[in-house]
C-alpha cells in the first residue's frame, strides 16, 4: 500500500491545496492530509476548524483522510506507515525552503522521500495568506477557495475576526 502524507498549515485550505490533494489521490493508494499543529503561529482558524473544512472539501475523495499532528513531519509520516511526503511547489521562491526541508527530513528519516507536485497554472499565485488578506479587504475570493471555505471566511469578516488577524 502506497501511502502519502500531505502536511501543511491549511489556514484555510485553498483550491491550490485541493488540486494537489486530488492529484496525489490518483498517484497513491491513500493520502493523509495532515494539519501541523505547531506550524502557523498566527493562524486565523483553529486546528479543529481547519480539519472540519478539509473534511468537508475532501469528503468525496474516498482514499483521502484528514488528520492533525504535532512534532516532526517524518516521525508522524513513519508512524502512519507512509513512504512519501507530498509538497506543492509554486513560484521559484518556494524552492529554497522546500529543498532545505526535504533534505532535513531525509537526514532525519532516510526511508521517507518527499515528492513535489507542481502547481497548476491557475493556482500559481494562490496562498492561504493571500486569500485571507484579500477577504479582509473585501475582495472576491470565490474562485480561489471551495464554497464552504468562502462561507467561513465571510463569517470571519462579518464578525470582525479578520481585522484582528494576524
Ligand atoms: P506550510 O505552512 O507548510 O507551507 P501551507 O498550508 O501554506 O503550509 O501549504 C502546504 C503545502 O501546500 C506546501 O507544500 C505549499 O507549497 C503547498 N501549496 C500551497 N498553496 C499551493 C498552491 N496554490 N499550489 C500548489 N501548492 C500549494
Amino acid at each position: 500500500m502506497k501511502r502519502a502524507v500531505y502536511p501543511g498549515s491549511f489556514d484555510p485550505v485553498t483550491n491550490g491545496h485541493l488540486d494537489i490533494i486530488e492529484r496525489a489521490a490518483v498517484l497513491f493508494d491513500e493520502v493523509i492530509v495532515a494539519v501541523a499543529r505547531n506550524r502557523a503561529k498566527h493562524a486565523l482558524f483553529s486546528v479543529a476548524e481547519r480539519l472540519e473544512m478539509l473534511r468537508e472539501v475532501t469528503g468525496s475523495l474516498v482514499n483521502v483522510k484528514v488528520d492533525a499532528f504535532d512534532g516532526l513531519t517524518v516521525r508522524y509520516a513513519k508512524a502512519q506507515g507512509a513512504q512519501v511526503i507530498i509538497r506543492g511547489l509554486r513560484v521559484l521562491s518556494d524552492f529554497e525552503n522546500e529543498m532545505m526541508m526535504a533534505l532535513m527530513n531525509r537526514n532525519q528519516e532516510p526511508t521517507i522521500d518527499t515528492i513535489f507536485l507542481m502547481t497548476s497554472k491557475d493556482h500559481a499565485f494562490l496562498s492561504s495568506s493571500a486569500v485571507k488578506e484579500l477577504a479582509s479587504l473585501g475582495g472576491d475570493i470565490s474562485a480561489l477557495v471551495p464554497p464552504e471555505v468562502a462561507r467561513q471566511l465571510a463569517a470571519r469578516v462579518q464578525g470582525g475576526g479578520l481585522s484582528r488577524w494576524p
